[in-house]
């Protein structure tokens, strides 16, 4: 899930542009940080390589210039968190250096056969194992060749290299003799970019805004050669050259910046209302063609991991009470063992922020594999699942930096409500209550909703455990809900059908139990709120999101009433209380422990 990126120029670049990069990319993984970069020497140049386990300083010292540099920023799944297994990793020649975003699922054999065969392995990584499989490769081509220069040979040695390792992998590899970059990917994203400065690969398109004018995102069958003169692309299986289409990139440096709020984080909540009205100015034609897929469809499974999971579960709710149809919300990692029975009638649809998502890339590829059709709810245009799906919905959030996703859940759901009133044929009913939830999602961020939040997390700071419940369009709510505040403030929070209290739950209530209680003013009301007064009953202390006040709850923190949107409203409240509770609890809202934002690796 790491991020990686590389540049390469005819004129020296500021080494410190890598690291800013990664600042970008550092929602992918921030277990440690690493850059390496060409130092020119009156004697011959050589590769200096600097990294640490650890979030990036904020500051670091003085960085020099360079003609060609890369850096990685590391979620670890092979080998401890050390300085030792940062990125990027060098071949025994130290001519070559790899970042690497995956797993090479084959590591132990390789690293077996590369050892007996006399290589020095630095790290515990499964990474380094490119290092040196690259490092055997080349010297073989260029024995064979005696071509000792040739671009073209480096390119054949990565594609014999990449051809031995088993996984989902991407690879920056800087060669130092040439002066040269290879980008090679299966799965994990490669975007390329060409600027006034020269030519940039990243892990993610936000990371070349300020640097590339085009981009391309980079396909499995494909190998880019980043030279100082410009980039080339070579097909992986017959290195016959290809051509890329570049397109524009369209993101500005504000869509990445914080804007004036402190963190991410914040910042993606307060923009919720704004991405609302973008969907119902920019993406009605398309929730038009999605319903007419469904329609057309014998079988509907909404499939996302996460957040995006419970986006699908709330879309089953809004699908069965609006449009009277029955879907499936599947989490996409479980997706497998229920794909049997899909058909070539069958209609998947992916909902994914990132586009990346491991889970959902196999669910979609099983899907294809079985002849259904997919949809895609997806905020990265340019991503993998986007370039799979044979039709693509995409969220228009913009640019979601917080591990947490906010505006991309909201984004998820209003487009399904008004894929649902449009299956219904009550389309204007849908956009209706869309500008409510709008107006609704604003009071919810407005200064006084916002006292009252501040003053349920200053109670809720030392908490070790806190229950939300919910019925109904309200259930999925209280899930993410719970998985909001557990991210990140690490707060043990459990979301709970409200119906389920008696079932088992309610044995964890004692003296003082913080529960959130979503009561929206529809049919769940009356039953939700005998649930919040039996856990009232029982110690519990109830924090109500609700339209109207009630005995039951302790605090109440109001919210507008808008019929069948009610999930886009209720769960900002839930939102802003997990920031609150992060930043009081002295945590980092953006990059809570243990997470990345988009999930590539398994
Ligand atoms: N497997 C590599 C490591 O642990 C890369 C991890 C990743 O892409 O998340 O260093």
């Amino acid at each position: 899930m790491c991020g990686i990126f590389g540049f390469v120029s005819r004129r020296e670049l500021p080494v410190a542009l890598v690291v800013d990069a990664l600042r970008t990319l550092e929602y992918r993984g921030y277990d440690s940080w690493g850059i390496a970069y060409e130092v020119p020497e009156s004697v011959g140049t050589y590769l200096a390589v600097f990294k640490q386990a650890g979030r990036l300083p904020p500051k670091l010292p003085p960085l020099p210039t360079s003609p060609i540099a890369l850096g990685h920023t590391r979620w670890a799944t092979h080998g401890g968190v050390t300085d030792e297994n940062a990125h990027p990793h060098l071949d025994c020649t130290a001519t070559l250096a790899i970042v690497h975003n995956g797993i090479i699922e084959n590591y132990r054999p390789l690293r077996e056969t590369l050892e007996r065969t006399g290589h020095h392995f630095r790290s515990d990584t499964d990474s380094e194992i490119f290092a040196h499989l690259l490092e055997d490769s080349l010297e073989r081509a260029m024995t064979e060749s005696r071509l000792s220069e040739s671009p073209d040979l480096l390119v054949e040695a990565v594609r014999q290299a990449f051809a031995q390792i088993r996984g989902l992998n991407a690879f920056i590899v800087l060669h130092l003799p040439s002066r040269q970059l290879v980008a090679v990917k299966s799965t994990s994203p490669l975007v390329l970019g060409i600027g006034t400065d020269g030519v940039f690969v990243s892990s993610d398109a936000v990371a070349l805004v300020g640097h590339a004018d085009r981009i391309y995102y980079l396909r499995d069958d494909e190998v880019a050669l980043l030279s100082p003169d410009g980039p080339r692309l070579f097909d992986r299986c017959t290195g016959e050259p290809r051509q890329p289409q570049w397109e524009l990139l369209t993101l500005r440096p504000a869509d990445t910046s914080l804007g004036g709020f402190p963190h991410y984080l914040i910042k993606e909540i307060h923009e919720q209302p704004r991405v609302i009205k973008r969907i119902l100015r920019e993406r009605l034609e398309d929730a038009r063609q999605l319903a007419e897929l469904i329609q057309r469809s014998y079988g509907t499974f909404f499939v996302g991991c996460g957040t995006a999971g419970y986006a699908a579960l709330c879309g089953s709710y809004l699908f069965s009470r609006i449009a009277r149809r029955h879907v499936n919300a599947v989490i996409a990692s479980e997706f497998k063992y229920q794909e049997h029975f899909l058909t070539d009638r069958s209609l998947v649809i992916a909902l994914t922020q990132s586009g990346e998502t491991v889970d959902v890339i196999e669910a979609v590829q099983a899907a294809k594999r079985r002849g259904a059709t997919v949809a895609a709810l997806v905020n990265v245009t340019g991503s993998t699942v986007a370039r799979l799906a044979d039709f693509t919905v995409p969220l228009s959030a913009g640019p979601e930096q917080s591990v947490l996703s906010t505006k991309a859940y909201t984004a998820k759901l209003a487009i399904l409500l008004l894929v649902a009133h449009i299956l219904n044929g009550s389309e204007h009913v849908g956009i209706d209550v869309l500008w409510r939830a709008i107006d609704g999602m604003e009071q919810a961020l407005a200064p006084a909703t916002l006292d009252r939040i501040r003053a349920v997390a200053e109670h809720l700071v030392d908490a070790e455990h806190c229950y939300v419940i919910g019925r109904g369009l309200s259930y999925p709510t209280a899930l993410e809900a719970a998985l909001k505040i557990k991210e990140v403030t690490y707060i043990h929070a459990e979301g709970f059908a409200g119906g389920e209290l008696k079932h088992g739950v309610i044995a964890l209530i004692q003296d003082g139990s913080p529960c959130l209680v979503f009561s929206p003013l529809d049919e769940t009301r009356p039953d939700i709120l005998s649930g919040a007064m039996e856990v009232r009953s029982r110690g519990g202390w109830i924090i109500g999101i609700s339209p109207e006040p009630d005995e039951a709850f302790h605090v109440h923190i109001p919210i507008a009433d808008v019929g069948d949107a009610s999930p886009l409203v209720t769960i900002v409240p839930a939102q802003l209380l997990a920031y609150e509770l992060a930043v009081r609890r002295g945590l980092d809202p953006d990059k809570p422990r243990n997470l990345a934002k988009s999930v590539t690796v398994k």
